[in-house]
């Protein structure tokens, strides 16, 4: 036979398993945003390297990659979120 107080400790150690496995799962959402966020850093990185102002024109600085006067439309998109 089973005292109350067991019962009542089988209760909180389910409440404690649950808001475990809750935890547990907002750490692994947490950790697979953390992975998409720096790929996605990594990422913009890349293509602001590509997309860098060459300032060997004496007419002034240019997309090597666009070919066009910097700040190339890429890179207006990253810094002012408008092509
Ligand atoms: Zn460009």
């Amino acid at each position: 036979m089973t005292s109350h107080y067991q019962q009542q400790l089988v209760q909180q150690l389910r409440a404690a398993e649950q808001e475990l496995a809750q935890w547990r799962q907002r750490a692994s959402r947490e950790a697979e945003y953390r992975e998409r966020a720096e790929q996605a850093e990594g990422r913009l990185a890349a293509v602001r390297a590509l997309h860098d102002a060459d300032r060997s024109n004496p007419l002034g600085p240019w997309c090597p990659e666009c070919t066009c006067s910097w700040p190339c439309p890429t890179i207006t998109a990253f810094d002012e979120g408008r092509p």
